[in-house]
C-alpha cells in the first residue's frame, strides 16, 4: 500500500510499498543481506502485523542490461508514487556525457537534504584515540553547489563564450588563463540554503541535540558560502536558540563574563547553541575536538568532504549510512554512502553495515522506531563479540557477519 504524505505529516500503512535498487558491484553482495535483517526485525516486532512490501526497482548495470538505460522513467515514477526506497550503491558510467544516477535521483526528486549520522561502535578499530568523542549528524544540501553539473570544458566554445561574457560584461579580470580555463558555476540560494538549515534545525529539536553549527568556506567565497552562513543564522531566529552572533555581540558591549553568563542561561533554559565554523579549521576540530559538535549544516560539497572523514574516524564507509530526503514532499531515498567497490565485489566480503544503518534511518523516518532500535542494538552487540569484517579488520564474510546479526534480532 502506498505511503502519503497529508499535511506535512507521513502516512504508514502496516503494509507500506517500498522500492528497492539492489545495487551494481558490492550491492549485489551486501543488499539481500540487509534485506534479510530488515525482515526478520520486522517479523521481530510486529509479527504478521506490519510487513514491507518490497518493490524492486531497476536502475544502474541491472537496468543497462535488461532494458538498455541506467535509470528507467518507470524507477523515478514508481520512486515519485510510492515516495520512498533504499539502494545500494550505483556505478557512474565512465564517459563525459554520463552524469551519476545517484546525483540525477536526488535532482529529479529535490531530495536537498542529505542526512549523515556519524557514530562510532564499540568493538570497531578507529584510526584515532578516542573515536568514541565522534556523534554528529551532518546535513549536506544535496541540490546546489558546483554539483549542479554547470560545468564546460577547457578551450570549448562555451568556456570562452562565458569567459568573454564576464570579462566585457562584469569586468571579471581575475582569470588566470581566460584562453584555456574550463568554467564551472556555483549556484547557492537563500531558498536552497535555509529549507536545508531548516531541517537542520527541526532535527536537533526532535534529537534534544544542543548544538547545530554551519561549515562553509565564506571568507573566501563571500556571496556563495557566505550566503549560505547568513541565511543560516536568520533561520536560527525561528528557532529557539542562542547565537554565536548574540554572543559576541554581548561581548563587546558588556565583555566576556556577561556574554558567558548570557550564554549559560540561554543553555540551561533549552536553547541551542548556534555557531558558525570555516570548512578547514572545521576539518581540524574534528579530529581534536569532535565532541565540540552535534549537528552540522553545510553546503554540498563540504558536506560530501566531512562526511567521508568523520566515517573514517569511526571505522570508515563500510559502516557510513545516510539518507536523502525533501521533508515536504515526504520523498526519501536511503542509501549506502559508499560505492560499488569494484575491488572487492562479487566476492561476499563487503560490510554491509552502510547499508543495514541506513535501513534504520529508515525505519526511523517511518515511525518504526521499535524496529530501528532493534536493528542497532543487534548491530552494536555483534560488534562488541567481535564479529567484524574485512574492513574492519575482522575475518567475517559479507553472509556470516549478517548470520551473527540475526541471531541478536
Ligand atoms: P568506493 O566507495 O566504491 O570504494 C572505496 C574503497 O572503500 C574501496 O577500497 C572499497 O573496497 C571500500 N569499500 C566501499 N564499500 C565497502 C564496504 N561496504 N565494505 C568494505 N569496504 C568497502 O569508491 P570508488 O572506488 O571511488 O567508486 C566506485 C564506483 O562507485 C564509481 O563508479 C563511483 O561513481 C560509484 N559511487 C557510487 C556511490 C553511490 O551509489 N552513492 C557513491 C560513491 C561512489
Amino acid at each position: 500500500m502506498k505511503i502519503e504524505m497529508k499535511n506535512g505529516k507521513l502516512i504508514v500503512p502496516d503494509y507500506p510499498t517500498i522500492g528497492y535498487i539492489r545495487g551494481d558491484g558490492v550491492g549485489e553482495d551486501i543488499f539481500p543481506q540487509a534485506k534479510r535483517v530488515f525482515d526478520a526485525a520486522v517479523l521481530k516486532i510486529f509479527g504478521e502485523k506490519k510487513k514491507i512490501d518490497w518493490q524492486k526497482l531497476l536502475a544502474g548495470g541491472e537496468a543497462f542490461a535488461s532494458r538498455g538505460e541506467y535509470l528507467p522513467d518507470e524507477t523515478l515514477e514508481q520512486i515519485k508514487e510510492n515516495l520512498i526506497a533504499i539502494k545500494g550503491p550505483l556505478m557512474t558510467p565512465v564517459g563525459e556525457s554520463f552524469r551519476s544516477i545517484n546525483v540525477t535521483l536526488r535532482q529529479k526528486l529535490d531530495l536537498y537534504a542529505c542526512v549523515r549520522p556519524v557514530e562510532y561502535f564499540t568493538g570497531i578499530k578507529s584510526p584515532v584515540r578516542a573515536p568514541e568523542k565522534v556523534n554528529m549528524t551532518i546535513f549536506r544540501e544535496n541540490t546546489e553547489d558546483i554539483y549542479a553539473g554547470i560545468e564546460f570544458s577547457s578551450s570549448s566554445k562555451e568556456s570562452k563564450k562565458l569567459i568573454n561574457f564576464l570579462e566585457r560584461e562584469l569586468s571579471v579580470h581575475s582569470i588566470r588563463f581566460p584562453e584555456t580555463s574550463a568554467i564551472g558555476i556555483k549556484p547557492v540560494s537563500p531558498d536552497g540554503s535555509k529549507r536545508l538549515v531548516s531541517a537542520a534545525f527541526d532535527y536537533a529539536i526532535k534529537m534534544n541535540k544542543k548544538r547545530v553549527t554551519f561549515v562553509h568556506k565564506g571568507n573566501i567565497m563571500k556571496f556563495t558560502e557566505g550566503g549560505f552562513r547568513k541565511w543560516g543564522y536568520e533561520v536560527a531566529k525561528n528557532y529557539p536558540t542562542f547565537t554565536k552572533l548574540e554572543y559576541d555581540k554581548i561581548k563587546e558591549e558588556k565583555g566576556t563574563e556577561q556574554s558567558e553568563k548570557e550564554k549559560n542561561i540561554a543553555l540551561k533554559s533549552g536553547k541551542i547553541y548556534v555557531d558558525d565554523a570555516i570548512a578547514d579549521n572545521f576539518l581540524q576540530q574534528i579530529i581534536l575536538n569532535p565532541d565540540n559538535f552535534e549537528v552540522v549544516a553545510t553546503l554540498n560539497l563540504n558536506g560530501d568532504y566531512i562526511s567521508d572523514a568523520l566515517a573514517a574516524q569511526v571505522g570508515g564507509i563500510g559502516i557510513a549510512p545516510g539518507a536523502n530526503i525533501n521533508y515536504e514532499s515526504g520523498h526519501a531515498i536511503f542509501e549506502a554512502t559508499h560505492g560499488t567497490a569494484p575491488d572487492i565485489a562479487g566476492k561476499n566480503i563487503a560490510n554491509p553495515s552502510s547499508l543495514i544503518l541506513s535501513g534504520v534511518m529508515m525505519f526511523e523516518y517511518l515511525g518504526w522506531q521499535e524496529v530501528a532500535e532493534l536493528i542497532k542494538i543487534a548491530l552494536s552487540a555483534s560488534f562488541h563479540s567481535g564479529a567484524l569484517t574485512a574492513d574492519l579488520g575482522g575475518k567475517l564474510s559479507t553472509s556470516e557477519f549478517t548470520d551473527t546479526l540475526v541471531q541478536y534480532i
